[in-house]
Order: C-alpha cells, then sequence, then structure tokens
C-alpha cells in the first residue's frame, strides 16, 4: 500500500529571522514511516524541519511552513491508500509577514495571527484513502480526540496525553488512545 506520513512541527514565518513554531520533533511520524516500510509499504514522508535521519526507502519531501505541508499533502494524496498526519501543524500564523527584522522597543508588543489553513479538514470529504488523525491534548484527552475525530473527518484519530511528562512530546516513549468511528466497529462486529 501507499502511504503518506506528514512529521514534525511546521514553522511560520514572523519577520526573516523569527517564526512561530511547536516542541513536536518528528519522532513518532518517523516511527510510524520507519514501521510502514518495514511490513513492505511504501512511504512517502512529508517532513517539517527536525533532526532524525529521515528512515531509509521514504521518499522525503521537506516542507516548512503549514502552506508548504497543505500544498504537499494534496498532491501526495492523489496517489495513495493511508494518509497518516502525525504532524503537528500549526493553528495560527502571523496576519503578515514582516520583510524587515522587526525592532526590539520599550512597549508592549502585540502579534495578529489568523488561522493557518487546516489540511485535514480540506480533503474531500468522499475519497477512497483512509486518514489517520493525531491528538495531543492536556485534559479530557478521550473527549477531545472523538470531537476532533468528527470534525476533521477522519478515520481514525491516535491521541496522546500531553499532561505525562514522560510520553509524547520530544519523548522515545509514547502511550496513545485510538478512537474511531462506531461505523468502523460495527464493521467489525464488536
Ligand atoms: O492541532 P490539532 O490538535 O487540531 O491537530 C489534530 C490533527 O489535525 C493532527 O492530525 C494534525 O496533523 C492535523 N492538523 C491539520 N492542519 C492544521 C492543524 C492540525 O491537518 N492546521
Amino acid at each position: 500500500m501507499k502511504f503518506v506520513i506528514t512529521a514534525g512541527p511546521t514553522r511560520e514565518p514572523i519577520d526573516p529571522i523569527r517564526f512561530l513554531s511547536n516542541r513536536s520533533s518528528g519522532k513518532m511520524g518517523y516511527a510510524v514511516a520507519a514501521a510502514a516500510i518495514e511490513a513492505n509499504h511504501e512511504v512517502v514522508l512529508i517532513s517539517g524541519p527536525v533532526n532524525p535521519a529521515p528512515p531509509a526507502g521514504a521518499k522525503l519531501i521537506r516542507v516548512i511552513t503549514s502552506d508548504e505541508m497543505h500544498d504537499a499533502v494534496q498532491v501526495a494524496v492523489r496517489d495513495c491508500d493511508v494518509l497518516v498526519m502525525c504532524a503537528a501543524v500549526s493553528d495560527y500564523k502571523p496576519a503578515r509577514v514582516a520583510e524587515q527584522k522587526i525592532k526590539k522597543r520599550d512597549e508592549k508588543f502585540s502579534l495578529e495571527l489568523i488561522p493557518a489553513r487546516d489540511i485535514l479538514k480540506s480533503l474531500p470529504q468522499s475519497r477512497n484513502f483512509f486518514v489517520v488523525g493525531f491528538a495531543a491534548e492536556t485534559n479530557d484527552v478521550e473527549e477531545h480526540a472523538r470531537a476532533k475525530l468528527a470534525t476533521k473527518n477522519c478515520d481514525m484519530m491516535v491521541a496522546n496525553d500531553l499532561s505525562d511528562p514522560n510520553i509524547g512530546m520530544e519523548s522515545d516513549e509514547n502511550a496513545v488512545t485510538i478512537t474511531d468511528p462506531p461505523r468502523l466497529r460495527i464493521e467489525r462486529g464488536e
């Protein structure tokens, strides 16, 4: 099967030297990509800026911003069976990117943010590939994951509980809760 896997954070530029980002290390997405390759699947790995070496055998597409990741995913899913959205895509980005470095001043400074494009929500409702979303939550993990499963039109949601500092973000260990829609459970006869 053909997998498209996204990994790592995105960076949203503020000016030529500053950006908004998050703590995602890319380890989860790279591990999923390595597992898919080991199981003899084809993998396109769309990665934000991270350190790990990509797993051998993956077709690596490097991106920086949420818009670049959005465009790369739109192209890659034209020919895929499974999309795994591990990436911690920015929810917001600066409304404007300053052309020159913003100078420090002795007064308050506010940055206007606008929603970044939601990649999962931009996928067609009717499609012939399976979509796995990820939800990183600090509270009410299962409730939020179930809500995102519906609003983000996913076939499966993998939830990370970030309230435990030993798992999830930047960690080599993880523990997840997998949520899928009721229709899948009926089909499996559970
Ligand atoms: O940020 P949030 O918790 O809503 O992310 C849940 C899922 O949505 C993840 O799979 C993430 O990759 C995806 N996402 C997205 N586009 C965004 C933000 C998140 O596809 N702009």
